[in-house]
């Protein structure tokens, strides 16, 4: 199964798009992650993206869909859960061109929705894994202290994170988001999430929806 995630930053993607692969064995795809690895990486890639992503905006089209292109076709028979892409509609386009190429498309797509309040408590408070990228925050705190539980490397607070970088990416979300749904809505039923309470009780809406008892 295909499965798109679309949420406000904050809204728990990534979390739940690990809790998917670990539940149903469909990968992982974070446009987010697989950028961040190019600036660690310093490709040419990463050094255009990095900047922009510091700043809280959007990496280019043309460059998040190099990326994408090349992850997408790879599991795209297998099943993934692609999380933070598209984030526009000029991104859905890319992705619509992808699924030609691999004669596949998407079977679902889940919308998270959650509270500003939340979101900002939330992004402000939680901590990455630099190596793994596993996430660990107020409800997912790691078991020692500023390490990560699976490889032990110091976590780190995203500098996109950070306080004065969050409202900006807020608002870069609201400003695409709409039509996004609008588009998605047209194909199938879009199934909302209330992504306001806990991982487990976001996951228990997830997997209903998955299944086929969703909204
Ligand atoms: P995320 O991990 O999804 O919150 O993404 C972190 C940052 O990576 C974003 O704030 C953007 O700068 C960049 N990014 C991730 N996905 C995309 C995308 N689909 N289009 C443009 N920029 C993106």
């Amino acid at each position: 199964m295909n499965i798109i995630l679309i949420g406000p930053p904050g809204t728990g993607k990534g979390t739940m798009a690990k809790m998917i692969e670990e539940e149903f064995g469909y990968k992982h795809i974070s446009a987010g992650d697989l950028l961040r690895d190019e600036v660690k990486k310093k490709s040419s890639l990463g050094k255009q993206a990095g900047p922009i992503m510091k700043a809280g905006k959007l990496v280019d089209d043309r460059l998040v869909a190099q990326i994408i292109s090349s992850n997408v076709p790879k599991y795209a028979k297998t099943g993934f859960v692609l999380d933070g892409f598209p984030r526009n509609m000029k991104q859905a386009r890319i992705l619509e061109g992808i699924f030609k190429k691999t004669k596949t498309g998407i079977d679902a797509v889940l919308l998270i929705e959650t509270n500003d309040r939340k979101i900002v408590e939330r992004l402000s408070s939680r901590r990455q894994c630099p190596k793994c990228h596993t996430i660990y925050g107020l409800n997912i705190p790691p078991k020692n202290d500023g390490k990560c539980d699976n490889d032990n490397a110091a976590l780190v607070l995203r500098d996109d994170d950070k306080a004065e970088v969050i409202t900006k990416r807020l608002e870069l979300y609201r400003q695409s988001a709409g039509e996004l749904v609008e588009f998605y809505s047209k194909k199938m039923l879009v199934k909302k999430i209330d992504g306001n309470m806990g991982p487990e009780k976001v996951f228990l809406q997830i997997k209903k929806a998955i299944l086929g008892g969703g909204n």
